[in-house]
């Protein structure tokens, strides 16, 4: 293996499965940087001159600004739109089975995404550089994403495939969140549906390098989560971010993008947000019945459930 590979700790999954606060605990962790979500770099980072993980806007944040002219010299100079085509025409979940079943679908997309890539190289290459980090943290969920990932050489790529109850990812959804568009039960549900189901596929590309999280067992047992995830990508580090079994102590971080809640400091207590238990029930019932094949499979309906933890 090449020493010099950028280690890609990238979180996959759902939105709103509490990747943020696990993406925060990781950052904390001597060696990582929590980057947050990539993915919209080029456009909610860049174009819109979006608010860091520190408060300051990108274009003020001292961490941002030294990446950026490390990877890219005077980065207005990028055609930041044709970044986004790129990504957009590129990055979808329904893609990834095709590319990887295809004979010559993945290097026809590698030539097509050539500017992308390279420009995508220098930027994780620049994050570890300009950080000093062993592992860079990326939240952005989307496995399209992970899989264009998995074309950039440099890039050793380990996933945490993050899994929440599809009925608590659809509610936390219809509420109002600062910076956030909403979805339906409907939209959400298929979203998981898909999200999920590719990547279970994609985990057969990756060997090893994936681990299966439930947001329910993370929260309940939140040091036993990240230990395992710092087995995933061979990390000891001396001390981890807890004060309690429940409680982590989050200083500043420098997410490009994510959730409102990646700007909580201090100590912070975890605990399960089950609010969702309150949803209307024809919100419940179309959201059950739109994932109940994967409900059953990852333990959400109660009978298995019950048993998963007996045995686990
Ligand atoms: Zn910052």
């Amino acid at each position: 293996m090449n020493e010099n590979r950028i280690k890609v700790l990238y979180i996959a999954g759902m939105s709103r499965s509490g990747s943020t606060i696990l993406g925060n605990i990781l950052g904390e962790i001597d060696g990582f940087f929590n980057a947050g979500e990539l993915i919209d770099i080029w456009d909610r980072g860049l174009a819109s001159d979006g608010k860091c993980g520190c408060g300051m806007k990108i274009s003020k944040c001292e961490v941002w600004r030294t990446v950026l002219d490390k990877a890219f010299g005077n980065h207005s100079q990028i055609d930041i739109q044709k970044m986004v085509n790129l990504r957009d025409s590129a990055c979808h979940a329904r893609y990834v089975p095709w590319l990887m079943l295809k004979t010559g679908a993945k290097s026809k997309l590698k030539a097509r995404l050539n500017v992308y890539l390279r420009n995508l190289e220098n930027l994780y290459q620049a994050i570890q550089s300009i950080t000093n980090s062993r592992i860079i943290v990326d939240s952005s969920k989307n496995i399209g994403y992970a899989h264009i990932l998995t074309m950039i050489p440099m890039i050793e790529l380990y996933v945490v495939h993050l899994i929440r109850d599809p009925r608590a990812t659809a509610y936390s959804w219809l509420r109002k969140k600062e910076g956030w568009w909403r979805k339906n039960p409907l939209d959400s549900s298929v979203l998981w549906n898909v999200r999920n189901i590719v990547t279970e596929i994609f985990r057969k590309k990756l060997a090893g390098n994936y681990i299966r999280l439930y947001y329910e067992d993370f929260i309940a047992k939140p040091q036993i989560a990240v230990k395992s995830i710092l087995e995933l990508v061979q990390e000891n580090p001396v001390r981890l971010p807890f004060v309690t079994e429940q409680d982590v102590e989050l200083g500043f971080n420098h997410t490009i993008f994510g959730n409102p809640n990646r700007l909580q400091r201090g100590i912070v207590k975890l605990r399960l947000d089950d609010e969702w238990k309150r949803m209307k029930k024809l919100d419940w019932f179309i959201v059950s019945i739109l994932s109940w094949p994967l409900l059953v499979l990852y333990g959400y309906s109660g009978i298995i459930r019950s048993l998963r933890n007996i045995f686990r």
